[in-house]
């Protein structure tokens, strides 16, 4: 089957190409808000990891689709040697296939990266590299947990450009009850003077079994303050906004051209492979998810057993409502016309009241077939986005 190589706009579309997603689930060291399926101290496990995971690749049926976007995520992909990734993405180009063109990106942690490393992960195929600046305000760092430092994670960002990578992210997190804004202003700035195509930022979200948790459970943290992180999420619109990137998606923003593909892949509801310890992928309205411990992972390899752990089939309604839940996220909302040949009319129909309502309270908007959030309901995406549940 041909694959379609999406272009970089960041627009919704009915046929986003194919992605596949590699977990490795290992990292030095446990941030305090960290909810994702990693572990650290395992060091002994990540070449048996690679290995099976390796395995687990060539073990599969190829099937008749080649990935238009590969993304490496974590934990801490650049734990692993340059090399070992390499090994890793070889086998999904071998034994998967990938379309020309496609977006290769791995996630970097600042402490674990250098020119050389960039050098081999380029070497290797990669062309996308994410790093987790997350905030350039040493207090909010070592607050959640992050051990590097500002300057390491600037550094990270411009040898990955010095190695000669052309796409790059910095990832931010903002609305941490120690940030100030003047240390967002700070990261904001410090971000855009290092110049990556793609910056995403998150909203520090508190969630059950994290230390922060914890912290935040027995008083001796204070929670975070919606209306804060509402500021500052506005605050990054217009920083970033003047500083020539396009927010494509609630918390995404790019430089005109450099949205990325696997992101927009998610949120167009696309089809995409879930590899490794944890992953979760989805084809065609059947949903799965792997072995989530990474030795069990291991076992479940080495034992020829299969390494996903539960699945579950959507049926159309489910299916169309979360395809538009997700399209709305991204700022150019969904073709209607589009939308109904994949899916039928049945969602819009059975949500056209409640549709109207929020074009008339002016938090939707259509537009040449297109309905999207309306600028103002940014803000309050995820409420509105609750109500066409
Ligand atoms: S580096 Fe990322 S994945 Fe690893 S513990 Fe920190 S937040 Fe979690």
């Amino acid at each position: 089957m041909a694959t379609q190589v999406s272009d970089r706009t960041g627009c919704w579309t009915a046929d986003p190409g194919f992605g596949v997603y590699v977990h490795i689930p290992f990292c030095k060291h446990r941030c305090h808000y960290c909810d994702f399926n990693t572990y650290e101290g395992q060091e002994e496990l990540h070449f048996a990891y690679v290995e099976a995971l390796v395995a687990d690749i060539e073990n599969r049926d190829p099937g008749n689709r080649s990935a238009t976007s590969i993304f490496f995520g974590g934990g801490t992909p650049t734990l692993l040697p340059g090399p070992e990734s390499g090994r890793i993405l070889s086998a999904v180009v071998h034994n998967i296939g990938v379309g020309p063109g496609a977006e290769v990106t791995i996630e970097a942690n600042p402490e674990t990266v250098d020119e050389a490393k960039f050098v081999a992960l380029l070497e290797a195929g990669f062309n996308r590299v994410s790093i987790g600046v997350q905030s350039l305000a040493p207090e909010v760092l070592a607050r959640l947990g992050r051990t590097h430092s500002p300057e390491r994670a600037l550094e990270a960002v411009v040898a990955a450009r010095r190695a000669g990578f052309e796409e790059v992210n910095a990832d931010l997190i903002y609305g941490s009850p120690w940030e100030s804004t003047s240390d967002w202003m700070r990261s904001l700035d410090g971000v855009v003077a290092a110049g990556p195509e793609h910056i995403s930022a998150y909203a520090l979200t508190v969630e059950e079994g994290t230390p922060l948790h914890t912290l935040v459970a027995t008083g001796r943290a204070p929670g975070v303050e919606p209306d804060i992180q509402a500021e500052r999420h506005e605050l990054a619109s217009e920083v970033l906004g003047a500083a020539g990137y396009e927010r494509y998606e609630v918390s995404n923003w790019s430089k005109p051209g450099h949205a990325s593909r696997h992101n927009v892949l998610y949120w167009s509801a696309g089809d995409y492979l879930g590899l490794g310890a944890g992953a979760h992928g989805h084809h065609n309205g059947r949903r799965y998810w792997n072995e989530r411990l990474p030795r069990e992972f291991v076992t479940r390899v080495s034992s020829k057993c299969s390494t996903e752990s539960g699945s579950e089939l959507l049926d159309a309604g489910t299916r169309s409502g979360e395809a538009m839940m997700l399209g709305l996220r991204l700022a150019s909302g969904v073709q209607l016309d589009e939308f109904t040949l994949r899916y039928g009319r049945g969602w819009l129909d059975t949500h056209a009241g409640v549709v109207a309502e929020l074009e008339a309270a002016g938090l939707l908007e259509r537009s040449e077939g297109w309905l999207r959030l309306s600028a103002g309901s940014t803000l309050v995406a995820n409420d509105v986005l609750c109500r066409l549940l």
